[in-house]
């Protein structure tokens, strides 16, 4: 139970520090984090365990996302390990494709290569981000983290949306609706002065907070 109620105290803490140091959307940057730890971990720890290779050989290796993040991990060995079966895979499936489809076209031939269980990445990334987006809603119970939030900018339009579907009191859910109000209606006010900023006329004012605006508004809308 006392193990429990650290790693809440320890996520509530971690979030509340990702808000005050502006982070984008909060929820992206935590499942982000994850990603990055667990795919660490599966390099370092568990490249030669059975498990996790196998599950990587049903998932036909990780979604285009996280491969692009492993491989820009830096772990050349731990990835050719992982990508040896997947290699290996590929060039079996191709050959029994040939050898099946002699006498026709390889018609559904993408469908068979694609009909795989979901990359185990995204499978617990998604686990972590439900757990999240719950740390989240029970920390906005508490001024100093609705706080931090209102101060920072907001979640990207997907987190949002979820985390308002799982929305217990109707306290959090006032609270997050005005919250996201505010941070939309000052980003559009950001876009505006960005727009205006770039007309001839007023060129030679310096850009202020709204310089990164526009990169602001495709996070929000698309997520980090
Ligand atoms: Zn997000
Ligand atoms: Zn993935």
């Amino acid at each position: 139970m006392w193990g429990r109620k650290s790693e809440e105290d320890n996520l509530y803490h971690e979030l509340l520090e990702l808000l005050q140091e502006g982070c984008g959307c909060l929820l992206c940057t935590l499942e982000e984090r994850y990603a990055r730890k667990y795919l660490e971990m599966m390099l370092y720890e568990m490249v030669n365990d059975i498990d996790t290779r196998k599950e990587l050989t049903l998932s036909r290796g990780c979604c285009r996302h996280h491969a692009h993040l492993l491989a820009g991990m830096g772990d050349g060995l731990g990835a050719a390990i992982i990508y040896s079966d997947q290699v290996e895979l590929f060039l079996q499936f191709i050959d029994r494709e040939a050898e099946a489809g002699q006498r026709g076209a390889a018609k559904g031939i993408s469908t068979r290569w694609n009909d795989h269980p979901e990359c185990p990445v995204c499978l617990r990334e998604r686990e972590a981000g439900e757990r999240f987006a719950r740390a989240l809603l029970n920390g906005l119970k508490k001024t100093e983290m609705r706080n931090a939030f209102a101060g920072g900018t907001g979640l990207c339009v997907s987190h949002f949306l979820r985390t308002m579907e799982s929305v217990k009191d109707r306290g959090t859910r006032d609270f997050l609706f005005t919250a996201q109000r505010t941070i939309l209606q000052s980003l559009l006010a950001d876009l505006d002065e960005f727009k205006r900023k770039n007309d001839y006329r007023f060129r030679h004012e310096p850009f202020g907070r709204e310089k990164d605006a526009w990169k602001r508004a495709i996070s929000m809308l698309t997520g980090d």
